[in-house]
């Protein structure tokens, strides 16, 4: 790049379409443009603090680490100044005119252009420094590199609509100046009182100064002291909600958190949030995730993932220690011992957050598990040591709720019941039309409905862990003995010693269809269903494993189940024909079929079937 004149360069596309939603989106949230500002400097003066550690010499005589935000209301300026790490000519070009974060151009394709909705997408997104373009008509930033001499300092500049413009400027100050000018109506922003109560909102505990410059002189704002080293008794709930905001870029309140602080045979800090939204991040395979890590209040790697189990990824937060060195890398953090214990406990403070969300917060707690949960869930298999902690946290989609815990559901049991039912559907709408159901509904007999894969695998997992099994009720097997109405458990029985001769002789007239007919005591209003054979897994978990590359077991065919009770099984029974009766039967089994919601092999003969049973309904009538 030529770096003696000025240069205009067009915005990445992404770049410009994301200003033009922000714009729309956030109209409401204008203001989120300061605490991105703030926020920004407050990371350029944490690298600068950290490149000290190896060269003292950077600071030279400018060495209060600080950020100014001043005002102009006159000439209808803005700034936000901070004696930081500074940006060099190609820096500069790289941050401020693209967006490096994988994944960008899906994000702006999922937004929907409904200004309410985008609003907490673009939230979760971070909206960063393109933000000020809401409230400016142009701006300009001005920067010098902490270690390139004055000559090579920069300016770029741009009214935010396709292009910016980047020009060499001799610049004696470090660090990065962003002056804004302000829209004609968006002049509040121009006001000492606004700005001070925005300052305190978002950045009071930022761990550097923050003064404001303005027509009345300079004062500092804020405590300038990190949150996390004060004292618990002094800090407000906004201070806390203002922190994770500054933290996550999220617009909306996280849904609870915790401060601990630990002085002994280690002695650590953490501020640890549960955010209201999962970041776009989380979703990815290579999103980067995890706590900031600060050893003694510098800050020294973002996005550490060692402090917490996988299974709590989703906690933000920041960790603070003196028991690490300064110059520690990713790979020292993996084999420490003190990180070991530190994860440790970092995870019980988690789990103690949600226990108490769980118990004093019932709507926020489902709130989280909506968010969270199928990835919450994993920490069945990752944390054997906090099992029966994570166990009591989990919520099932049952007959009778959406987020039930398993202690209520074994406190509505009827007595006797001696197993845990659950029933494998796509969803909680076909769940609720499975003739498996009924006999439950109609004894009241509450089912968990496992309608993700991975609540299949969890209840594999749970196997041994729970006092009554788990039982799939659309299996082989199902054993209803002593409960509800046990009429039908005796008619089936009964149908089964009488009919016994006549299942055979059906069995071999589906051959290959099934691996087996027999009464079913648990049908009510259907005349049929299909169990599975009990070492058979759901189609959507023989997915997800073949996905993941494991090698599936054998998967035995159904059994075809019919109701004593019914009409047409009775009739089926009592047809010497043998035309009717194979179409009777193969009618009843196709019926199990769709109730299931899978689709008909041969359709075509089904529907002769059922024709042909049809036209001989009624030959009187017809005559
Ligand atoms: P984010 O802060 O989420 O990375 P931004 O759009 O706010 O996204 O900023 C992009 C990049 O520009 C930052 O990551 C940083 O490298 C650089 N940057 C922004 N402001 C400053 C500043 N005041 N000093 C130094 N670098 C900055």
């Amino acid at each position: 790049m030529n770096e003696t004149t000025s240069q205009t360069v067009a915005f990445q596309a992404e770049v410009s379409r994301l200003m033009h939603l922000m714009v729309h989106a956030l109209y409401s949230h204008k203001e989120v443009f300061l605490r991105e500002l703030i926020s920004n400097a407050s990371d350029a003066l944490d690298k600068l603090r950290f490149a000290t550690l190896k060269d003292p010499d950077l600071l030279g005589e400018d060495s209060e680490l600080a950020i100014e935000v001043g005002f102009d209301r006159e000439r209808k300026l803005l700034w936000v100044k901070d004696n930081g790490i500074g940006m060099s000519h190609e820096e500069i070009c790289a941050n401020l005119g693209t967006i490096a974060r994988s994944g960008t151009a899906e994000f702006l394709g999922s937004l929907s252009g409904d200004a309410k909705k985008d609003a907490g997408l673009i939230g979760q997104f971070g909206v960063g420094f393109y933000s000020v373009f809401m409230v400016a008509e142009h701006v300009e930033v001005r920067s010098r590199r902490v270690d390139l001499p004055p000559e090579q300092g920069v300016c770029w500049s741009s009214s935010g609509e396709g292009s910016f413009t980047v020009t060499p400027e001799n610049r004696v100050l470090r660090g990065t100046e962003v002056l804004l000018h302000l829209k004609g109506e968006e002049m509040e922003f121009a006001d000492a009182n606004r700005l001070t109560g925005l300052i305190h909102t978002y950045s009071d505990h930022i761990a550097f100064p923050v003064y404001l410059a303005g027509s009345e002189g300079r004062e500092q704002v804020n405590k300038a002291q990190a949150l996390w080293t004060r004292d618990k008794r002094h800090i407000t709930a906004e201070e806390y909600i203002g922190f994770f905001k500054q933290l996550t870029h999220q617009l909306d309140d996280p849904l609870a958190y915790c401060h601990h602080r630990v002085e002994g045979r280690l002695s650590y800090s953490c501020l640890l949030y549960v955010p209201a939204h999962a970041t776009l991040d989380l979703w990815r395979p290579d999103g980067s995730r995890g706590l900031k890590l600060y050893v003694q209040r510098v800050f020294v790697m973002e996005h550490t993932e060692v402090f917490l189990p996988h299974y709590l990824r989703f906690v933000c937060g920041v960790v603070d220690t003196a028991d690490l060195a300064l110059n520690v890398s990713r790979e020292m953090l993996q084999a420490s011992p003190e990180v070991d214990s530190m994860r440790r406990a970092l995870t019980r403070y988690v789990l103690e957050m949600l226990d108490e969300l769980a118990s004093r917060e019932g709507e926020t707690y489902r709130l989280f598990w909506k968010e969270f949960g199928d990835i919450f869930k994993e920490g069945i298999a990752e944390d054997i040591v906090n099992r029966d902690r994570i166990l009591r946290l989990l919520r099932w989609n049952t007959t009778k709720g959406e987020a039930r815990s398993l202690d209520e559901i074994q406190k509505d049991m009827p007595f006797g019941q001696k197993k845990t039912y659950c029933l494998v559907a796509e969803n909680r709408e076909a769940a609720l039309r499975s003739p498996h159901l009924e006999f439950f509904n109609d004894n009241g007999i509450e089912v968990i409905l496992l309608t993700s894969p991975i609540d299949e695998w969890l209840i594999h997992a749970l196997e041994g862990a729970v006092d009554k099994p788990f039982q799939e009720i659309s299996k082989e097997g199902l054993d209803v003995e002593g409960l509800g109405d046990t009429q039908g458990q005796r008619q089936a029985r009964e149908a089964q010693e009488a009919h016994g001769a006549e299942l055979e002789q059906l069995a071999a007239l589906f051959g290959d269809a099934v691996s087996g007919v027999r009464f079913g005591a648990h049908l009510v209003s259907a005349p049929s269903s299909l169990a599975l054979a009990s070492t058979s897994l759901s189609e959507a978990l023989q997915e997800v494993l073949r996905a993941s590359g494991q090698q599936l077991p054998d998967t035995a065919c159904p059994i075809l189940e019919l109701n004593p009770g019914h009409p047409v099984v009775q009739r089926l029974l009592a047809e010497t024909d043998q035309q009717r009766r194979a179409d009777l039967a193969w009618v009843l089994l196709d019926e199990a079929r769709l109730a299931q919601g899978r689709d008909l092999a041969d359709i075509s003969g089904f529907l002769v079937r059922l024709n042909r049973l049809l036209a001989q309904e009624t030959p009187g009538r017809l005559a």
